[in-house]
């Protein structure tokens, strides 16, 4: 079916931040495939964890205990401070799951017409309730009747999230990107998410952070919204989890983790033993090789970087970002940027129409973050002087 826009271009390989054509020509990986390859390509740990486990067990389903499953969840737990795991195997399904426990919690506390807030510029997902969850109406486009429970406001607006009328207490969660992905690598203001979980406190509503995007060691901590002091009640995870082995999972802390009792939700899929091996390996790497100090320390190489080269460039309005969660946001329509890049061998993406986003992978040394500093600059410099 039509619904992608592929770029006329075939990879065959990978290894590390590189990637390979059918050509044997190689590419500079700043994308990650949407933050999804962290280890980069053909990373050893993940390839032999993979290799190893398709010879033993891929898949029993969850009709029975599955061990690997139950060690991922208790590293999740440990690095993120939640009580439990469900496992799904994308996003759109672990946020999913969020919200059905929202929902559920609502009905514990009987509550008729519960309302999730959300934020304008979010992405959540393409599912029908993770899209309507979502804060672009492009997205949403024809897909009425959406699923309903949804209230938006402004990202990075805590007047607009205290101006929301709760008297009779219809507010059962806050779900909100610590940093807008697919909106624009948009960071708030310091002490947002600290003033969401105020604002959750105060009325007993749950905190939900999605760190599809974000999550394990991006921004140069584990999860994103360990940038300030607080502990969300729901955390959700895909992306980066399983280095492309598709795994989502919804992490939950306290009451919300008891919500969920056998027969409340499920997937056939979910944590099984192959997905689970995969991240598993990824979780040992992230760890042994401290990629959340490393992510932090290469992203500040590549803030400064990109600001040294392109800092008498006209048209770029903002460079910002935080570990290796990057924006360049430009005064013009980008759209065409992404192909200029290919032709120079980079592989970026653009989001939000002016907005070039770098999500590149984890393992990178510091000249391989030099060249990607030097090669986009030079095209943005080709197109935009
Ligand atoms: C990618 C993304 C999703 C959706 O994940 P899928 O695996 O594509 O379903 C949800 N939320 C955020 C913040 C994302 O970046």
């Amino acid at each position: 079916m039509s619904n992608y826009q592929p770029l006329p271009i075939e990879f065959i390989s990978g290894s590390g931040v590189w990637l390979y054509d059918t050509q044997g020509q190689r590419y500079l990986d700043a994308l990650s495939g949407i933050a999804v390859c962290g280890l980069g390509h053909a990373h050893t740990a993940v390839q032999e964890a993979i290799s190893d486990q398709a010879g033993k067990l891929i898949h029993t389903s969850n009709l029975y205990h599955i061990p690997l499953q139950e060690k991922l969840a208790e590293k999740l737990v440990q690095h993120s401070g939640m009580d439990k795991v469900f496992f799904g195997n994308s996003g759109a399904e672990a946020n999913e799951a969020a919200i059905k426990l929202a929902r559920l919690y609502a009905s514990s506390k009987n509550m008729l017409n519960p309302v999730i807030v959300v934020m304008d510029k979010s992405f959540h997902g393409r599912t029908l309730a993770t899209l309507s969850a979502t804060g672009n109406p492009k997205i949403q486009k024809g897909f009425d009747p959406l699923v309903g429970g949804f209230k938006h406001i402004p990202y990075n607006n805590i007047d607009a999230l205290n101006a929301l009328p709760h008297e009779n207490a219809t507010i059962v969660a806050v779900m909100v990107e610590p940093i807008l992905g697919e909106g624009g690598v948009v960071l708030p203001d310091v002490g947002y998410l600290t003033a969401i979980r105020k604002f959750c406190d105060d009325h007993a509503c749950l905190m939900m952070v999605d760190e599809i995007q974000t999550g394990l060691c991006r921004t140069g901590k584990w999860f994103a919204f360990q940038h300030e002091a607080i502990m969300p009640d729901v955390i959700t995870l895909a992306k980066a989890l399983g280095n492309g082995v598709p795994i989502g999972a919804c992490l939950a802390k306290g009451k919300s983790a008891e919500l969920f009792q056998p027969g409340s939700h499920g997937s056939t899929f979910g944590g099984n033993p192959l997905a689970s091996r995969a991240a598993l390996a990824v979780i040992e790497v992230l760890e042994s090789q401290l990629l959340d100090q490393r992510a932090a320390q290469l992203g500040n190489r590549l803030l400064e970087g990109f600001k040294r080269t392109l800092h008498d460039v006209p048209g770029i309005k903002e460079i910002r970002g935080r570990g290796l969660m990057l924006g360049i946001e430009l005064e013009q329509d980008a759209s065409d940027l992404a192909a200029l890049a290919l032709k120079e061998k980079l592989l970026i993406n653009i989001t939000a129409g002016n907005v070039i986003r770098l999500l590149p992978p984890l393992i990178m040394s510091d000249a391989e973050a030099d060249q990607m500093v030097t090669i986009l600059s030079g095209v943005i410099k080709t197109c935009c002087i």
